[in-house]
């Protein structure tokens, strides 16, 4: 297998988020599922929120405000248009980010009609002056403006239609704490199994319209690190190898052939993850190393590892956390072929 360093982070081709090669079609949005029963997996939080979703029906209330968290890819916007679709209200998304002024914010919650779902994605990015803006709205459905400056500035009070924020954020621990006291309801979402990006796969496939077998979405699964996004996008690649390569049918083999070619391995680790190991065990002796350390010797930005990187591999056991750092376990020696003094076992 060949490795690389020179990395392009936008396109890698395991990364959780969306990159480029995600959005050229709109095909994306056929492969989201519609309702809870479409969504595959996560069951402690489908059976949660059916409940939620169905005791405020029928109150006829709306939906207590939702906070969605865990790594990128596993399904946070398509949880949350399937809340608005549940509950037959409008779904509206915006990021973090793409909340620059108080005003942008206000602009947003006075459009809302009464019982819509507002989603705000990386929610953990929220500036301090546009929080304080959402408390009141979360908590009173209402905004507080001022209007006018000094001496003569007055406060007026905004009345909103009711409606549910669904947070959505990688990073629990930086929301600061009276943003997260405000959701009623916070769920985790977890890396899928095996099984169920298989299920997953399967579905896709059949919505794509691309011939797979068992053997090949299970070998398509192994690969794709717990997370649907990234299954969906390596079974669009793959077919494109089954159709040059094979008869078009996705299979294991070509499945192989296909990862094996864009550096994914069996267990779904490509260089980053690799050149990551190798360095805390032949820079670090194993570790413990601690994150920026990392970060820097791989010349890599310290969240993309723990993002990115450290779920997946903490998911499968090759990296513990501990308070003095990070350590590589023997199973990451193990999978990467490398002695405990650094030594290729080969
Ligand atoms: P996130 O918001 O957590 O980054 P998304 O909701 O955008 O993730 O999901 C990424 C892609 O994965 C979606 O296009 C969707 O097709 C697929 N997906 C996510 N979760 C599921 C699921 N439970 N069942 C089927 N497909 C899913």
């Amino acid at each position: 297998m060949i490795e690389t360093n020179d990395f392009d982070l936008e396109n890698r081709i395991v990364a959780p988020e969306l990159i480029k090669a995600d959005t050229t079609d709109d095909v994306d949005l056929n492969l989201r599922p519609k309702t809870l029963d479409e969504y595959i997996g996560q069951e402690k939080v489908k059976e949660n929120l059916k409940i939620y979703i169905e005791a405020a029906k029928k109150r006829g209330d709306t939906l207590d405000h939702v906070l969605l968290y865990g790594p990128p890819g596993l399904g946070k916007t398509t949880l949350s248009g399937i809340i608005a679709h549940e509950m037959g209200v409008n779904f509206r998304v915006t990021s973090g980010p793409a909340i620059e002024k108080p005003g942008d914010l206000a602009a947003l919650l006075t459009n809302l009609q009464e019982g819509d779902v507002l989603f705000i994605d990386e929610i953990h990015r929220l500036s301090r002056a546009i929080e304080e803006v959402l408390y009141p709205a979360l908590e009173d459905f209402a905004l507080d403006i001022i209007i006018g400056k000094g001496p003569s500035a007055r406060s007026i009070r905004i009345d909103l239609n009711k409606f549910t924020l669904v947070g959505a954020t990688t990073r629990a621990g930086q929301l600061t704490s009276p943003l997260r006291d405000r959701f009623g309801v916070i769920e985790r979402l977890e890396l899928y199994s095996k099984e169920e990006l298989c299920d997953i796969i399967m579905r896709s496939s059949v919505i794509l319209g691309v011939a797979c077998d068992k053997e090949g979405a299970y070998e398509l699964a192994s690969r794709s690190r717990g997370t649907p996004r990234i299954a969906n996008r390596f079974l669009k690649r793959v077919r494109d190898y089954a159709d040059i390569m094979g008869n078009g049918k996705v299979t294991k083999e070509i499945v192989k052939i296909a990862l094996d070619r864009m550096e994914v391995d069996n267990l779904g680790l490509d260089g980053l993850d690799r050149r990551l190991l190798t360095m805390m065990i032949k820079g670090y002796n194993g570790g413990p190393v601690g994150l920026e350390t990392l970060a820097s010797a791989i010349g890599e930005e310290a969240v993309t590892i723990e993002d990115v990187c450290e779920p997946y591999l903490m998911q499968l056991g090759f990296i513990s956390r501990t308070p003095r750092g990070r350590c590589a376990t023997d199973l990451a020696y193990k999978h990467l072929g490398l002695l405990k003094d650094g030594q290729t076992t080969l």
